[in-house]
């Protein structure tokens, strides 16, 4: 496995390493502090593909001010060997400058897609996911690219950044991870002390609890919003974000529960805001 920081000698090392052959090239971009999660992208690259690589950055540009850059876990060591034991062939590892040198200027807008839902909350922030990604996709040029379905609305604009830019990369979005008690894992999930971990289960109840009245027949969206803010309310260390039923081609609200609607909510427990989601199944 190799460590590279420079995108130069990243596409050198790739181009050699793909030479002649008719070899592919798996990616999974991740911002590290790696969990089951991660490693599912990483193992499903490495079945799929030829040769894996995965990119550690924390990415500036989409954090907002005030938000958790800073704090942001870093377990750069722990990572590096679990990316090892996943048999990862390369880590892509930049660093801020080599990613945004003085005078970088282009940045990528994935239109109303990126101000709805937590777009809307998150000024910026998928401008700054957009532009990475296309960033790295140019300098990786992998032929599959893995994408979780924790975060959604992150998933869909990519995949329509990629249709619309004309990237040559197939996406696979993979299941969400979750803990036994229904928590997805995130790496966010560091930030939360052993009362509020146990709040957090509230957005997959939620989740539960949308998915039974579907089951059972309901099918008006606001009602079901109504009686998943009203499970979460009911926990003092909750406070929504927003809760929200889309189609998952426009993120359009529906008045009405289809398959394939996305159910999809942030909730901050104490100071740690979570995302979750599900996407309802044949109605
Ligand atoms: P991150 O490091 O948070 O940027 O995540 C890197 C990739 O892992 C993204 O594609 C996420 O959607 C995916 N991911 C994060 N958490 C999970 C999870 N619990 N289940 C599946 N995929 C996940």
């Amino acid at each position: 496995m190799q460590v590279i920081r420079d995108p130069q000698k990243l596409i050198l090392a790739l181009k050699k390493s793909k030479a002649g052959k008719n070899k592919t090239i798996g990616f999974v971009p991740t911002m590290g502090a790696m969990h089951t999660g991660h490693l599912n992208l990483i193992k499903q690259a490495a079945k799929d593909n030829h040769i894996v690589a995965v990119s550690i950055f924390v990415n500036p540009q989409q954090f907002g001010p005030g938000e958790d850059l800073k704090f942001y876990p870093r377990p750069l060591k722990k990572d590096i060997q679990l990316c090892r034991k996943q048999g990862v062939d390369f880590i892509f590892l930049p660093d801020n400058k080599i990613m945004y040198p003085d005078g970088y200027s282009t940045f990528i807008n994935v239109g109303r897609l990126s101000h709805l839902l937590c777009g809307a909350k998150r000024p910026g922030h998928f401008r700054g996911v957009a532009t990475v990604v296309a960033k790295l996709l140019n300098i990786v040029k992998p032929d599959n690219l893995y994408l979780g379905q924790k975060d959604a609305q992150q998933a869909i604009i990519i995949s329509r950044m990629i249709k619309d830019l004309n990237f040559p990369v197939k996406v696979n979005v993979l299941p969400i991870v979750r803990f036994k008690d229904g928590l997805a894992l995130s790496s966010r999930n560091t930030y939360l002390n052993k009362n509020e971990r146990t709040s957090a289960v509230v957005l997959f109840k939620a989740l539960r609890l949308a998915e039974i009245l579907v089951s059972n027949g309901q099918r008006n969206a606001n009602r079901i919003i109504s009686r998943m803010s009203q499970l979460i309310e009911k926990n003092k260390k909750a406070k929504i974000d927003y809760i929200a039923i889309v189609n998952q081609e426009q993120l359009k609200e529906m008045k009405k529960v289809k398959t394939g609607s996305l159910i999809a909510l942030a909730v901050k427990i104490g100071k740690t805001r979570l995302i979750d989601n599900t996407i309802i199944g044949c109605i």
